[in-house]
């Protein structure tokens, strides 16, 4: 998964920040750090805190993509019988 974030649109909201500390953080008022290769964040908390911020500054590539053979496999669903 890769993160990127419109720098030039990001108004400093802190919603990322909040929802998914682990990746972005806020410095001073306006200055948003953030680590572009999350590997262990959960998907689910990466993609509330894409969606929501306010300026839709957040592009995450490979966050929708559940078939993404880099991204940990082998979790087999076949039960019982
Ligand atoms: S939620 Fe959006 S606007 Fe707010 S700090 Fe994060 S990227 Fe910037």
């Amino acid at each position: 998964m890769r993160l990127v974030v419109d720098l030039n649109r990001c108004q400093g909201y802190a919603q990322c920040a909040f929802l998914a500390p682990d990746v972005f953080a806020l410095y001073g008022e306006e200055s948003l750090v953030y680590d572009p290769h999350p590997g262990e964040e959960p998907r689910e908390r990466l993609a509330r805190a894409v969606a929501a911020c306010p300026v839709q500054a957040i592009t995450a590539e490979g966050l929708d993509d559940p078939g993404d053979p880099s991204a940990g496999a082998g979790r087999g669903t076949s039960r019982g019988g």
